[in-house]
């Protein structure tokens, strides 16, 4: 899809949902760090209410990386893989308070290398809390950008190269954001297409309206008629 069109629907859906930004709470850049960790297979929601607490306790990544993972359990049990993400954090606050002097470190490189961070969360810290132009690509872009036809494959590194490769980087962050709230709010897994601002440029949308096109019967050969009248 050419770029231009990209860009139209892009803006398209910037207009259905035009303050889209992370749900995430936070104050700075260990804070939504923090909260993206936890935000895996979490809603937003949730984390906004574990963070809070959590971070009365734990201000920084000297504070967290001073902890042994078991302490955190009980605090981020509510969101789910609590094990996982305790140990995650602990990890990555000692990387920074070790290796990056107690700041988030802001290119992808150092950030991917920090334990639980992928290329996702580097994605969102980077553009939310760094000021450095970042596209993260989760379920909802996945599905949102395909459905419609503006990125292609179910793989995040390769849709994410897609569609900055169609975007200029400013507008990177604020896209992710939109196309993650258009498929929370209208192209959910059961898509709400009638309530859709892009519909006329969705491919999902014109390959459903293929589908629901009554199949007319094919026309009744016509008899021959006789010549010759009657004998
Ligand atoms: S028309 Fe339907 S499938 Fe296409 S983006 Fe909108 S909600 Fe999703």
């Amino acid at each position: 899809m050419a770029a231009a069109t990209v860009r139209a629907i892009v803006s398209g859906l910037e207009t259905q949902h035009p303050n889209a930004t992370t749900e995430l709470h936070f104050t700075n850049a260990f804070e939504l760090l923090v909260a993206t960790i936890l935000s895996a297979q979490c809603t937003d929601e949730r984390v906004n209410r574990v963070t809070p607490g959590l971070f009365a306790r734990y201000p920084d990544a000297a504070a967290l990386a001073a902890v042994e993972p078991e302490t955190l359990e009980p605090i981020v049990e509510p969101t789910g893989f609590f094990r996982m993400k305790s140990r995650s954090l602990v990890g990555m606050a000692r990387a920074i308070a070790g290796q990056h002097g107690g700041a988030v470190p802001a290119t992808m490189a150092e950030l991917t290398k920090l334990p639980g961070v992928g290329r996702k969360t580097a994605n969102v810290v980077l553009g939310h809390a760094l000021g450095v132009p970042g596209l993260p690509v989760d379920r909802h872009v996945l599905r949102v950008a395909n459905r419609i036809g503006i990125a292609e494959g179910d793989d995040p590194a390769k849709v994410e190269e897609q569609l900055c490769g169609k975007l200029p980087a400013e507008r990177w962050t604020r896209t992710s954001d939109t196309l993650i709230l258009h498929g929370r709010r209208i192209c959910r897994p059961k898509p709400l297409c009638a309530e859709c601002v892009v519909q006329d440029d969705c491919d999902y949308f014109h390959a459903l309206q293929r589908l629901a096109r009554p199949i007319r019967p094919a026309k009744a050969k016509a008899k021959p008629k006789r010549r010759g009248g009657k004998r």
